[in-house]
């Protein structure tokens, strides 16, 4: 019998988009053999807040990181949904697309796995989707505990080391502001996209 499509589905604010997160979509591509990786920016994050940048800019950068890798490709799904966007209606979507034999997996960071419990109809998702939680540096996970939190987690879901770059878009918005360097941490083009546009001028 032929394996399975196996599809990664990767949101995130991606305000701007880094190394860190590129590196973590190749290394979970590369480890479950996923035939491609979603990179979904979210329009608003429930649990987040507003992203600082308006999802076009967002949008615009997450096509040039992905534009070298013929296995990234951006997805603006949730941009073009009325808010709030949640991640059920996007697995649905990814699910009606490519059918019931399709092997779709959430690829999150360990901070974000924190939250998981908390996510909007998150049994269903786990339902429909096997989650990957990569390592971050400074969030540990604890995947018994959180097993104990969310029972619909036992057995659909792994973790990747991953290459644990320290980076963050947090982090980079204050550089960009001070005029530091963010050069090497996100794709030239990306940075060359936010000077251009004057992005992240002011933190
Ligand atoms: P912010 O500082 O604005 O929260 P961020 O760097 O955390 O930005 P997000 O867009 O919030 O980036 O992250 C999207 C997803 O990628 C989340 O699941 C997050 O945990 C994960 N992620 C982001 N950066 C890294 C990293 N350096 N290593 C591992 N996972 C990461
Ligand atoms: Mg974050």
């Amino acid at each position: 019998m032929a394996q399975p499509l196996r599809l990664g589905i990767y949101g995130g604010s991606f305000d701007p988009i880094h190394c860190g997160h590129l590196a973590i979509a190749e290394e979970v591509r590369s480890t479950l053999g996923l035939a491609s990786v979603a990179f979904v920016p979210a329009a608003h994050q429930p649990l987040k807040g507003q992203a600082r940048c308006p999802p076009d800019h967002r949008l615009a950068m997450v096509r040039l990181a992905c534009a070298d890798n013929p296995a990234f490709i951006p997805d603006d799904l949730e941009l073009r949904r009325p808010p709030p966007s949640y991640t059920i209606n996007t697995i649905e979507t990814f699910r009606a697309r490519h059918g019931p034999a399709a092997e779709l997996w959430l690829i999150i960071g360990a901070d974000a796995a924190r939250d998981l419990p908390r996510w909007r109809r998150v049994a269903d998702i786990l339902g429909l989707a096997r989650v990957a939680i990569v390592g971050r540096p400074g969030h540990s996970v604890d995947l018994p505990a959180l097993e104990v939190a969310l029972p619909a987690l036992e057995g659909r879901c792994v973790l990747i080391d991953g290459p644990r770059l320290d980076i963050s878009s947090t982090d980079l918005r204050r550089r960009l502001a001070a005029g530091r360097p963010v050069r090497y941490q996100m794709p030239d083009t990306v940075r060359l996209y936010i000077a251009e546009h004057g992005l992240y001028q002011h933190d």
